[in-house]
């Protein structure tokens, strides 16, 4: 046989089976590092069952124990709003993610499938939303600790499913606007070269790269400032924050890419010195809720007015939360040249839209972008600055009008990006 016949197919050439399988693959090899002998604990919405099946596959070939999988289904949650009884939005099962906290705690990974429709929620009550968002977070606190902690290697991935494609493809057939975004997803997940396992590698290096560099700055804030002005904010850091981005070693030893796509540097703010104004840089879906030209304005770390021309009250019931969720719990740049940014497309879902513009996000900081933070108590955590919250929402604020500086500790600025792009 010649080396033209043993090489991998061109991407291009394969049935959406084969794209599906290419994905699964780089979910489980490269996403989770999935170990032999490991479980999988698996969430997906049923549009996705195609790619969960291919993901189980992959999962077993891997060398997993079990994959257990956790359907979600966009009508059965409308059922809910639609005819439940009051008392059901205050409501979560406790027991079930009791149950998969401690899958988690006995070495399970985690890998959770997005492409539930972005606006599934958007005609329902607000109040209602927050109350069930609410008594989610509560409820699966334990579980996303472990998570947010890195105790165990864990990933995000997308499928394309029908209703959150019409959105993304308006005016496109159903059958058109779901091939479009499966190419969209395979092209921002870097599956469509021919050995993606080896350009996820490369990725990964570049990415730590850039890490090491803002690492080496220990920059005291970053100054954000947009050409017309309606961003202009300087977001503190944490004091011994630390810059991550791509790959991650696990508390469970496992090397994993817990987003995927992934193009952010990201590290904790200070959760009381953050002082401005931002402009959202495009529409944020949160859970279901379309928020759309969010600002606000912070005070010490606080947000102190909070507008948005769609979507305000979910917005201010968000942000009322809790204490933590007025206040930053991340901050992460991302170039606006980035696969995804190019690509122009409006995903409506924050796995992607995050990884086009930089962006910060409300509420619960990440232990692991603080020097030993992963050992530490929350009282220690909360001395450095990193703030607690129930809640984890990203915001993209970066655009091609975007200026950033770092701040150094002794008030010095230096540009860090112009014009969206990295200096
Ligand atoms: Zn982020
Ligand atoms: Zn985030």
């Amino acid at each position: 046989m010649s080396a033209a016949e043993v090489a991998a197919p061109k991407f291009s050439t394969l049935s959406l089976d084969e794209k599906l399988d290419r994905l699964a693959e780089v979910a489980v090899k490269v996403g989770l590092g999935l170990k032999e002998g490991q479980e999988l604990i698996m969430s997906a919405p049923m549009d996705a069952l195609p790619l969960a099946r291919k993901i189980t596959e992959q999962a077993y070939k891997a060398g997993a124990v079990l994959v257990t999988t956790l359907y979600g289904d966009d009508p059965s949650t409308l059922a809910r709003y639609k005819y439940a009884q009051d008392a059901s939005f205050d409501y979560a099962p406790v027991w079930l993610q009791e149950g998969v906290a401690n899958g988690f705690r006995s070495g399970a990974a985690r890998l959770a499938i997005a492409g539930a429709n972005p606006a599934l929620l958007a005609q329902q009550d607000p109040k209602k939303v927050s109350r069930a968002n609410i008594a989610a977070s509560k409820a699966g606190k334990p579980a996303m600790e472990l998570i947010t902690r890195h105790e165990i290697n864990w990933t995000i991935v997308a499928a394309a499913t029908p209703e959150w494609a019409k959105l993304v493809f308006p005016g496109e057939p159903e059958d058109a606007a779901v091939a479009k975004l499966w190419e969209a997803i395979f092209a921002a997940s870097r599956v469509n070269v021919d050995d993606p396992v080896a350009a996820w590698k490369q990725h990964g290096e570049r990415l730590k790269q850039r890490v090491d560099f803002l690492n080496a700055k220990r920059y005291a804030a970053l100054h954000f400032k947009s050409a017309d002005g309606t961003t202009d904010v300087k977001v503190g850091l944490a004091d011994d924050h630390l810059w991550a981005g791509g790959g991650t070693t696990a508390g469970n030893g496992v090397y994993c890419q817990p987003n995927i796509p992934t193009e952010e540097c990201f590290t904790t703010p200070h959760k009381d010195r953050v002082d401005g104004v931002v402009k959202a840089s495009k529409p944020l879906s949160h859970q279901g809720s379309l928020i759309e030209n969010i600002q606000v304005k912070f005070e010490g770390g606080k947000i102190v007015e909070a507008t948005a021309t769609a979507g305000e009250d979910v917005l201010n019931r968000l942000i009322s939360t809790d204490a933590g969720a007025r206040r930053l719990g991340e901050v992460a740049l991302v170039p606006h040249n980035s696969p995804i940014a190019e690509s122009g497309i409006l995903f409506w879902n924050t796995l992607f839209d995050e990884n086009a513009a930089s962006h910060i996000a409300l509420g619960q900081a990440y232990s692991t972008c603080l020097i030993g933070g992963e050992k530490m108590s929350a009282e220690e955590l909360a001395k450095l600055g990193a703030n607690e919250s129930l809640i984890h929402v990203d915001w993209m604020i970066g655009s091609d009008a975007m200026d950033v500086d770092g701040i150094a500790q002794d008030g010095t600025a230096e540009p860090l990006m112009r014009k969206g792009a990295w200096v």
